[in-house]
């Protein structure tokens, strides 16, 4: 669904839209006509639009520009610890945490910042960990071409610390390994040392 901007600058919201978080505020127990609530719908639609602004493009494009001048550098490049926030595809509730995330290049090497955007492009989607880390080691090997990368997640699902068990501070660990960082065991020993998870 393509957006239109209003007179205001903001997006304009659907009456469907409106009306669908008003069906599920009245269902969860409270009156969607009280004050409080009134705009509640036009700002919950605004706010998923952000935390889905992933689907609008193609994480890769921030891997088209690259630089093949690394004067010999041919170490691996690892950027720590990018927090980063998406939503669970099966409650659409927050998944919260960080991602470390490792290429060793082949021949070409990207601006570093542009990782983060690739995790962030991913993320901005309903997503399951799994899934978020496997496409962002993919998205890399696509498009760089280096002889592996390595992602590894920790983050915590609002699913399990809001509702259910309510399991707080717990974090799911998931990673992905590709080329070298597979086939090679003591060059993935030194990636997750990088990362600190020696
Ligand atoms: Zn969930």
């Amino acid at each position: 669904m393509a957006d239109v901007i209003g007179e205001d600058g903001k997006v304009v919201v659907p009456t469907e839209v409106e009306d669908a978080i008003r069906t599920l505020i009245r269902w969860s127990g409270d009156e969607p006509e009280r004050e409080g609530l009134i705009d509640t719908p036009k700002r919950v639609a605004r706010a998923w639009r952000e935390y889905c602004s992933g689907y609008a493009s193609d994480p890769g494009v921030h891997l088209s520009r690259t630089f093949e001048e690394v004067g010999g550098y041919d170490s691996v490049v690892v950027l720590r610890d990018i927090p980063f926030q998406s939503h669970c595809e099966h409650h659409m509730a927050p998944i919260t945490g960080t991602a470390s995330i490792a290429y060793l290049p082949r021949d070409r090497v990207v601006g570093i910042s542009k990782l983060a955007r690739v995790l962030h492009g991913f993320a901005q989607r309903l997503q399951v960990q799994e899934r978020l880390t496997a496409e962002v080691a993919q998205c890399i090997q696509d498009n760089l071409n280096p002889r592996g990368v390595a992602v590894v997640i920790e983050a915590q699902h609002g699913c399990m610390t809001g509702r259910g068990v309510k399991t707080h501070g717990v974090g799911m660990v998931t990673s992905r390994m590709l080329g070298c960082f597979l086939d090679d065991a003591s060059t993935r020993k030194e990636v997750l040392a990088l990362m600190g998870r020696g």
